[in-house]
């Protein structure tokens, strides 16, 4: 028995978020008493390998076969069920994402597993095997039971901070048994999001809404994320209004965010808009208005005009760096 954990690369890098699955799979095979096997498909440099030991594998299991680089679902699926039973797992551990979720779906088929996403602590082992995991966006728990032998979670992000163990991770190499069969769906081509840093994965976000008063001004946005390495981020109305592209739309009805620092420039604090960042561990408002409901939800709070406290804020990080 042993808990296999499936990374997911992005530019040729690991995700951080694999990164927070390996640490968590790794917490729960000591509390088993088993080890855990990490999983990467495609090529996977020795740079990355060493990340994901030091996330807490204690070895890694590589199917580098170039095909498995564009993440189709059905490879993927069968790729990691194949090294599943090669490594004897009963728990297959993996970050919650849209390739993720995808993936995971299909694995609770092909290995008759029971499957809990958006899990958001590690699982209660006192009475059998209970999961605790997010629901209605962020707003409440679900403790859910799972009584299959084989388990499928995926984590959801920012719950847990990444371990730093001191070790060297082994790879083994495994030859990928994989038909042109699990490769029907093609990637034909891909369009990126703008900006430097994707917003989903940002460990910093800088966010903008209706207070900035029109996409003229997002230079002031711009700046304090750069200096920052943010992503960019806003509100909904700043979408429809087509002041900023609709990926960028944080919230109930767009992206969903969790990361380091979230801070929000002129927003409001609608309940829509918080239930895409209350993941974030941390929160700054900058608003002019004292009672703006955000301020409720934040860590951090700058009563200011925005066209004032940008500038300043941005020339301190500056300073700071
Ligand atoms: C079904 C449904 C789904 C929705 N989904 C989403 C969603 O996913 N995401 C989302 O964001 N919204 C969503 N909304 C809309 C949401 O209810 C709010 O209307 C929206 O979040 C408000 O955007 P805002 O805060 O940018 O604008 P406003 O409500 O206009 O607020 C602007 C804020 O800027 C401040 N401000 C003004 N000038 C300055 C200045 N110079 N300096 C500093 N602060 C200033 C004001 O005090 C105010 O707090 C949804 C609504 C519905 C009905």
């Amino acid at each position: 028995m042993a808990v296999l954990i499936y990374i997911e690369q992005e530019a040729g890098g690991i995700k951080k978020s694999s990164l927070e699955a390996v640490s968590y799979g790794r917490t729960l095979a000591d509390s088993l008493g088993t080890s855990a096997l990490a999983v990467g498909l495609g090529p996977i440099s020795t740079e990355e390998w060493t990340k994901v030991g030091k996330a807490g594998a204690v070895k890694g299991i590589h199917v580098a076969d170039e095909r498995l680089s564009a993440g189709i679902i059905q490879a993927h699926a069968s790729a990691i069920a194949d090294v599943f039973s090669y490594v004897d797992a009963d728990i297959l551990v993996l970050a919650k994402s849209s390739l993720g979720d995808a993936v995971a779906a299909r694995l609770s088929v092909k290995l008759q597993a029971g499957l809990v996403s958006n899990v958001a602590a590690l699982p209660d082992l006192s009475e059998g095997f209970t999961v605790k995991r997010s629901i209605f966006t962020g707003k409440a728990f679900a403790f859910t039971a799972i009584k299959t032998v084989k388990k499928i979670l995926a984590i959801k992000k920012n719950i847990l901070d990444i371990r730093e163990e001191d070790h060297d991770l082994v790879v083994e190499v495994r030859q990928s048994s994989l038909g042109e069969e699990v490769f029907s769906a093609k990637i034909t081509g891909m369009q990126k999001a703008e900006g430097q840093v994707s917003l989903p994965e940002a460990d910093i976000v800088v966010s903008g809404g209706r207070g900035l008063k029109g996409p003229e001004n997002w230079n002031l946005i711009e700046d304090l994320a750069r200096e920052l390495g943010a992503a960019t981020g806003c509100s909904k109305p700043v979408s429809d209004l087509n002041w900023r592209p609709h990926h960028e739309h944080v919230g109930q009805t767009g992206i969903k965010v969790s990361p380091t620092l979230y801070v929000a420039v002129g927003i409001s604090g609608a309940i829509q808009h918080l239930a895409g960042v209350n993941s974030s561990k941390k929160i700054l408002v900058i608003n002019k208005d004292p009672e703006a409901p955000f301020f409720k939800a934040a860590d951090y709070g700058i009563v200011g005009d925005a066209f004032e406290v940008l500038p300043k804020l941005t020339d301190a990080v500056k300073a700071i760096k």
